[in-house]
């Protein structure tokens, strides 16, 4: 089947006409012998490329230019199947742009059909406004250090439930600014059964009635300055009529403050956004405790709800985290969110985080609310320590 492929990257040093006129020359005998067809921009700092061919061959050629040195931060912006290609008659077209020139234009030999994705990313790529990359300045200026230490609670008494704690880590204050609470079994697995197997009113009663354990442990691991988030489904805010009165409950018996609770309202099941919802949405917010779109980007609030709901956090979604230094796509969600958090002063909490290129690219980016395995797993009945160096790992990075 045909394909296309879209990346973009930064060179690694400086090119001239004759470096470009070298890479042609290396690549059109493969090109040719492949049948690969495509397209190369350079602009004097950032290459765009486009190859066109059978899957494989694209896939396995674009795994060999990733890791060719004279370029990094190479970025994946459209990898899917075609019907035609674009540049079929160039095994590499080259063109060179002045940096200088904001104005695109296309040499008249080159037809690239107007309403075509290619096109509009040409257009995109000489405005230059997606540049978002991780130079070596912003390497060299990286330093963040956060190193909490473990704390082990003991279980809830007589309990078959019990809650795991993950931090979220605030790189702005180096430390933690809250702590999820997540349900468990006595094990420390998650229960897949009692949420899922419940009928549905029970599953809303009981997931209400344990935040009581969520909020006594929780309480027992937060600092001054901290806040203590837990999940609730939807159903569980709008289907009991005591909500607010037994959260303020726990709260006290655990000495907490209502600023201290983050409520995040999980995606898991659509979220009626009906007068009663956000009525008890109010009665929640006129108490202190304060309201977290969870999974956002993942499950089923839309872009509506978003705006109704006006959440004090947003949680991006991991599916969104995962391999975002190297995802136009997401990277391009990852802004427009973001924008949306600054415009009405949401904080924007990142998922998932796992591998430290992520979170550079985040960082870069202006992200400062990070919750992921890179810095801790969640832990039953306790909280693991964080021991996280920006500048050790980015030693480690080879580049
Ligand atoms: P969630 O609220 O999005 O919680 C975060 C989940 O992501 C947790 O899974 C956590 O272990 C996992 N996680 C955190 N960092 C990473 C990472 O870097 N990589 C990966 N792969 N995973 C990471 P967990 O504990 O299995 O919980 C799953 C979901 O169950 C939660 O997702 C939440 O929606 C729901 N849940 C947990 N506790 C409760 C609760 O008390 N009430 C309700 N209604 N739902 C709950
Ligand atoms: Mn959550
Ligand atoms: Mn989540």
């Amino acid at each position: 089947m045909l394909r296309q492929l879209v990346y973009r990257s930064r060179a690694t040093q400086k090119m001239s006409e004759q470096d470009i006129d070298k890479i042609v020359d290396d690549s059109v005998p493969f090109n040719k012998a492949n049948n690969i067809t495509g397209l190369l921009l350079f602009d004097g700092e950032f290459f765009f490329q486009v190859l066109e061919g059978e899957g494989e061959t694209v896939h396995g050629l674009f795994e060999h230019i990733k890791s060719d040195p004279r370029h990094t931060n190479v970025v994946k912006v459209v990898d899917s199947a075609c019907a035609q290609r674009e540049f079929g008659k160039w095994h590499l077209r080259t063109l060179i742009l002045n940096p200088d020139n904001q104005c695109y234009w296309l040499p008249q030999d080159l037809t690239v059909r107007r309403d075509s994705r290619v096109f509009s990313l040409l257009n995109s790529f000489a405005t230059g406004r997606w540049r978002s990359c991780v130079s070596a300045e912003d390497k060299a200026s990286v330093n963040c250090i956060i190193a909490t230490s473990a704390i082990t609670l003991a279980p809830y008494p007589a309990s078959q439930i019990q809650f795991a704690f993950q931090p979220i880590v605030d790189t702005r204050i180096g430390g933690i600014s809250s702590y999820e609470a997540l349900l468990r079994n006595q094990d420390g697995t998650y229960p897949e059964l009692i949420l899922a197997g419940l009928p549905e009113q029970q599953r809303y009663e009981f997931d209400l009635n344990s935040k009581a354990i969520a909020i006594t442990q929780g309480a027992k691991l937060l600092q001054p300055g901290q806040s203590l988030s837990v999940n609730l489904l939807p159903g569980a805010i709008t289907q009991n009529k005591q909500v607010v009165d037994q959260l303020l409950r726990y709260l006290k018996e655990g000495g907490l403050r209502p600023e201290q609770l983050i409520l995040e309202i999980t995606e898991s099941e659509m979220v009626k956004e009906s007068d009663a919802f956000f009525a008890v949405i109010e009665s929640i917010r006129a108490t202190g405790i304060r309201l977290s779109l969870d999974d956002f980007g993942a499950g089923y609030a839309g872009l509506s709800l978003l705006a109704d709901l006006m959440p004090d956090k947003i949680k991006l979604d991991r599916a969104i985290t995962n391999g975002i230094h190297e995802s136009g796509p997401r990277q391009a969600i990852l802004h427009s969110v973001f924008e949306f958090a600054n415009a009405t002063g949401s904080h924007l909490i990142v998922e998932g985080v796992e591998s430290f290129e992520e979170w550079l690219w985040l960082n870069n980016t202006g992200v400062r609310k990070f919750q992921g395995f890179l810095f801790a797993r969640p832990q039953l009945n306790g909280t693991q320590a964080i021991h996280f160096n920006a500048r050790a790992l980015i030693n480690q990075l080879q580049d």
